[in-house]
């Protein structure tokens, strides 16, 4: 035996395509999607895209996306939310029927099945095989290999003949599903969830359905599992209920304005489309406008804001944070007590959501990974620990890489170095270079190097909504929070006006332990040059801002005598120059004459900056 396995350790050994692959595929009541978990951690395969679970009937069978986008056209044969069907008779379902766009039938035992238009019945499992079937199709062409096996997620509440219906439903698709996971636990597990999480609350809000779960990590260091201690949910609850609230709203505009208007089937199907997009587009910005044409000339026009749609939603969105607490409550937990909480469902990606969620909980909710990929995710961490491979996250105590900031100039402001203990904290204030500036980009890195080009860009938001302010005066401090999961928190708010962004991220994602010596390597290797260029750098933006002020100063100043006005023209040009050479040629720059010429700069312009400071005292008594 080779004697590097015996001390490799366990978590880091290769995990690389094996010629029979186990994926992870979530298969949802509105999207499915496949996932894969190699070295560096689970990824979506197939362009990152979800496939809409929806199925033509007929000829061409459509699957996914072609066949939603053309539900509108054949709304009889076009198969979609048939996960509710799985595993139920006909009379368990009778009663829902009606929301179901094609007709539902008895089949075999009483069981509920499909009736197409032309007569056809066709099972919900078959139904179900024709999306695992373009998944399993997805993985293979992004894989390169061909694929046989599967984990899959179902939900935690799935009783045994549910779950065997998804096991038949493999078996049509030649799939073999080594086993099912719990979509809330597939959920932790993306997480990488360690000893330290608690209680863990996952609240689950997808396209039609509402599901909360609280789950416990147990079991020992070697055999480390998840309890489901309680779950609940609410089948008839999620964001078409929040669609339903904006087309309501939009039918009642439509009769206020034009009389009443029938709406043919396809025409209904449009505006749920125009709602949902709407409401999407509510959860980042503040107002979203929708335009129909109801033909004979008549065009509705109406403009949605956040806080209208916002007042309308929230009893919905209650109703899922009581069906949520209602579990915490049967799970025997205190509501204060819940550790994690942890966003699944494309509708948690609500503001509103999470905000009373975070209220109900006192907690910020868990949202760096995304919310509709991340039991996917999931599931494929599962397929790897079942292979027996690396699950792909480094579990570690401590930070690998270095956390930070850009700065102006392509500078990294490091603010947690690599090697601290979790859970980790740090805060550091910085300011705007440019007069008036409204807006703040900040990019999140991850790495050694000392210029944010050469390092792993993780994240990148706006500090946005800020009142002008001269360079240099908003104090925007930063904070960093990595919990003990290993997730990245970072909070900016600027002071003066109170405005604050954040934004969360799973920071070992996507990062083999290779890849973390690799940039500690190139750090060493570059140690020198790095540094420089990081000097030269923040030289250029500093020394940009003195000139300003100094040209701003010798403009307040009218009676400057014109010795030492050409004595500071010289200082700026000389800086002038500097700043030039750093900008087109930075490693040509001799760091140390820059700052020399800075510095000179610096105190020859203290005088005129005193100058300046008595013409405007003398400016404000004159205005008295
Ligand atoms: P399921 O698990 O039922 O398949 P998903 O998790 O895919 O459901 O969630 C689908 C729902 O997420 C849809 O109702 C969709 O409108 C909603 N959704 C997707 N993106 C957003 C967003 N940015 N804001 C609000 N809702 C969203
Ligand atoms: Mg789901």
């Amino acid at each position: 035996m080779d004697s590097n396995e015996a001390i490799a350790p366990r978590l880091f050994t290769m995990a690389s395509v094996t010629d029979d692959p186990i994926v992870g595929i979530d298969l949802g009541t509105t999207h499915s999607l496949v996932a894969f978990c190699g070295e560096e951690g689970p990824r979506i395969l197939g362009n990152d895209d979800l496939v809409p679970s929806v199925v033509r009937l007929g000829v061409d069978g459509a699957v996914g996306e072609s066949a939603r986008a053309n539900a509108v056209l054949f709304p009889e044969r076009t198969i979609h939310s048939s996960k509710r069907l799985l595993g139920r008779t006909f009379a368990e379902v009778e009663a829902e029927s009606g929301r179901f766009g094609f007709s539902i039938v008895a089949g075999h035992q009483g069981l509920a099945a499909i009736q197409g238009p032309d007569g056809q019945v066709v099972t919900p499992e078959e139904i179900a095989a024709k999306v695992l079937g373009v998944l399993r199709e997805r993985a293979e062409a992004d894989l390169g290999v061909p694929v046989g096996r599967a984990v899959v997620t179902v939900p935690a509440w799935f009783d045994d003949a549910q779950r065997q219906s998804v096991r038949d439903a493999g078996r049509l698709a030649g799939l073999d599903i080594v086993r099912l996971v719990n979509e809330p636990t597939a959920a932790a597990l993306a997480y990488g969830l360690g000893k330290n999480a608690g209680t863990v609350l996952v609240f689950d809000l997808g396209g039609g359905t509402f599901d909360a779960s609280v789950l416990q990590l147990v079991g020992s260091e070697e055999e480390r599992f998840f309890r489901v201690l309680a779950t609940k949910g609410d089948t008839q609850l999620g964001g078409d209920d929040l669609d339903a609230i904006v087309m309501d709203h939009v039918t009642g505009l439509i009769e206020e304005r034009f009389g009443s208007v029938t709406f043919p089937p396809a025409a209904r199907q449009a505006l749920r489309l125009f709602a949902e997009s709407a409401r999407i587009r509510l959860s980042a910005e503040d107002a979203a406008s929708i335009q129909l044409d109801l033909g004979e000339g008549r065009v509705f026009q109406e403009t949605l804001t956040r806080e209208w749609f916002e007042s309308q939603a929230t009893p919905v969105v209650q109703r899922a944070v009581a069906c949520a607490k209602e579990a915490v409550r049967d799970a025997g937990v205190d509501p204060a007590n819940i550790d994690r909480v942890i966003m699944v469902g494309g509708t948690t990606r609500t503001p509103l959501v999470r905000n009373l969620v975070a209220d109900a909980f006192q907690t910020e909710p868990y949202v760096a990974l995304d919310p509709d990929r991340v039991v996917a995710l999931g599931a494929s961490v599962q397929a790897a620990i079942l292979a027996g491979t690396n699950p792909g996250l480094l579990l570690l105590d401590v930070i690998p890489l270095s956390l930070g900031l850009e700065t102006r100039g392509g500078g990294v402001a490091k603010l947690i170095m690599r090697n601290s203990a979790v859970p980790a904290r740090a805060t550091e204030m910085f300011s705007t270079s440019e007069d008036g500036q409204v807006n703040i980009a900040l990019r999140v890195l991850q790495g050694e190097r000392e210029m944010a080009q050469d390092c792993r860009l993780l994240a990148d938001f706006e500090l946005s909504g800020l009142p002008p302010m001269p360079a240099g005066i908003p104090q925007v401090e930063v904070e960093f929070l990595v919990d003990a999961d290993g997730i990245l928190s970072v909070r900016a708010v600027e002071r003066r006006s109170g405005k604050r962004a954040s934004v969360q991220v799973a920071a070992r994602h996507g990062l083999s332990r290779a890849e973390v010596d690799r940039m500690e390597e190139e750090s060493l290797t570059f140690a020198k040059s790095d540094m420089h260029l990081h000097r030269v750098a923040d030289l250029v933006v500093q020394a940009g801002l003195d000139a300003k002020w100094t040209r701003e100063a010798m403009g307040r100043v009218a009676d400057l005598e014109p010795k030492y006005r050409e004595e500071l023209e010289r200082h700026l040009s000389t800086i002038a120059d500097f700043v030039a050479q750093g900008q087109h040629d930075p490693a040509s720059v001799d760091v140390h004459k820059f700052a020399e010429a800075r510095e000179s700069l610096d105190q020859n312009a203290m005088r005129l900056h005193e100058l300046a400071i008595a013409a405007s005292l003398r400016d404000e008594s004159a205005g008295d």
